[in-house]
């Protein structure tokens, strides 16, 4: 991503302090998605950084819910389908679960069975990683589906927690890297 464009998306990237919770700084897209600017930008530096060539993945999955604001945009621009990959209880069934670890806690999401056909290649996307638990319970559903992981891609990376790390050596990137 060009450093102007970097600049301007973080401009417009708003970061608050203890929320949901103590000592959790969020940083909050939805201002991105506001300006004309911010969001053309952001558009055109996902396309730019994907982690795979579109000739190597034949679908977008995106994580409820900020992976749904931009996730159908990247598809439609790549000729791509999209993939809702939802908090449980939303989808109709049959469904497939994963669960996973929070620090207090699990969460559960859900992909509809009949969403990705055996062997389908798929991009997962998410506005931000942190530690990772969200994007490898996406990764495990596309497969339990019968897909392909092709990669991930996601606008912000959190320092210091290795979330790409552990998605298991599968192409990935982040366009802006958070303290
Ligand atoms: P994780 O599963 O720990 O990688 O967390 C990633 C998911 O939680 C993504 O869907 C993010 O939207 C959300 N998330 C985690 N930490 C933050 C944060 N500091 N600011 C905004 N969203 C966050």
């Amino acid at each position: 991503i060009d450093p102007e464009d970097a600049r301007y998306l973080i401009s417009r990237i708003r970061t608050i302090a203890g929320f949901p919770e103590k000592g959790i700084n969020f940083r909050d897209i939805m201002p991105v998605f506001a300006d004309q600017r911010g969001l053309s930008i952001l558009m055109d530096a996902l396309v730019a950084s994907l982690p795979v060539a579109p000739d190597d993945f034949d679908a977008v999955a995106g994580l409820e819910a900020r992976g749904f604001l931009f996730g159908p945009t990247l598809a439609n621009r790549l000729d791509k389908g999209f993939i809702a990959v939802r908090k449980a209880g939303k989808l109709p069934p049959p469904v497939r679960s994963q669960s996973y670890a929070l620090e207090y806690g699990t969460a559960t999401v859900e992909i509809e069975e009949s969403a990705i056909r055996v062997g389908e290649r798929v991009l997962v996307v998410d506005d931000l990683i942190a530690t990772g638990g969200s994007a490898s319970a996406a990764r495990d559903l596309v497969i339990a589906c019968g897909g392909k992981v092709a990669g991930f891609s996601f606008v912000m990376e959190l320092e210091g927690l290795a979330g790409i790390a552990k998605l298991g050596g599968y192409p990935a990137s982040a366009l802006l890297t958070m303290p």
